[in-house]
């Protein structure tokens, strides 16, 4: 009998499955412009870290640019990051032309924002025989008015794009941006207990989501892991793809995670949050889940607080 429920464990934890996508290529630095010439040396760092890990772990990854980043006098290194990923067999989606928030923005300017991030790209996967075919919003904004909402959502249709969605996030921009201020103190056992703490709350987010998702849906559908391209994460990828895989997650696509039937429920809720979308799965089939109860990062990596006293370098 525990023979046969451990088989039974086994094979459903198998059967879980995870597709990996990375926003804000090629750099997620602090700027909205093209790649300064002092981010591109760190970015080429950066996405050749992550790029080893996913070849290293066989992950097919998705990956969202932002257009303005690879599109400037001083981004070639930002076109070139692209080429290397889909050298690697990686697919690029459109990530918008530079970012800005669509709820700021009128229908007209959201289109123009769509067209121009393409023509970034769309010349990069056509050297490659391939073809553009998801696009995420900037912050998972999908619409904050059902007029907008809707007209865009045909607008990308009418494009051929599928929109990418995303169950899982880990605040990662958040982590990366106190990393950063730790890593200037030159400490490198407090930004190894960091990235240690990060690795964590990661673990809690995945089990957290996977629960949810599970409530929401009753059965855990293909995960789809957000990260951003940025220094923390190519500082642990290895590890967080490790920890999928001990939680029994095999690495798929995005069009094969989104094929899955829970990808199909209309998205008809209008928010001005970018939840993921274990919350609007749930508004979909008015299944009541309490926000509240997920876990949250430290109040001074949500407000770029002090650092505090165990993070700051021992004086010298
Ligand atoms: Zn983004």
């Amino acid at each position: 009998m525990l023979v046969i429920l451990a088989w039974c464990l086994q094979a459903s934890a198998q059967r879980r499955t995870v597709a990996i996508t990375v926003d804000d290529l090629p750099y997620a630095g602090h700027t909205r412009t093209g790649l300064t010439l002092g981010d591109a040396a760190i970015a080429r760092e950066v996405n050749h870290k992550l790029l080893m890990a996913f070849k290293k772990y066989r992950v097919p990854v998705t990956g969202f640019v932002i257009g303005t980043r690879a599109d400037s006098p001083e981004s070639k290194s930002g076109s070139d990051i692209l080429r290397e990923w889909i050298r690697q067999g990686l697919d690029l989606g459109n990530h918008t032309y530079s970012h800005a928030d669509i709820n700021q923005l009128s229908v007209p300017e959201i289109e123009d924002e769509i067209v121009r991030g393409e023509t970034i790209i769309a010349p990069l996967m056509k050297g490659a025989g391939r073809k553009v075919e998801f696009f995420r919003f900037p912050m998972n904004h999908t619409g904050d008015t059902r007029v907008k909402h809707d007209t865009i959502f045909a607008f990308l249709t009418l494009r051929g794009y599928k929109l990418a969605t995303c169950t899982i996030d880990n605040s990662d921009y958040m982590y990366n941006d106190a990393y950063l201020r730790i890593l200037a103190e030159k400490d490198k056992r407090n930004a190894q207990r960091f990235r240690l703490e990060y690795l964590a709350y990661t673990s809690s987010e995945i089990d957290y989501y996977a629960s949810l998702n599970k409530r929401v849906l009753g059965y855990e559908p293909p995960q789809v892991m957000l990260l951003h391209d940025n220094r923390l994460n190519a500082d642990v990828i290895k590890s967080v793809l490790a920890l999928f895989e001990k939680k029994g997650y095999k690495f798929v696509s995005l069009v094969t995670a989104q094929s899955d039937p829970a990808y199909s429920i209309p998205d008809t809720f209008i928010t001005q949050y970018g939840w993921m979308w274990g919350y609007r799965w749930a508004k979909e089939l008015n299944v009541k889940v309490d926000g509240r109860l997920e876990p949250e990062p430290p109040q001074w990596v949500v407000n770029s607080g002090r650092i505090p006293a165990t993070y700051t370098a021992s004086p010298r």
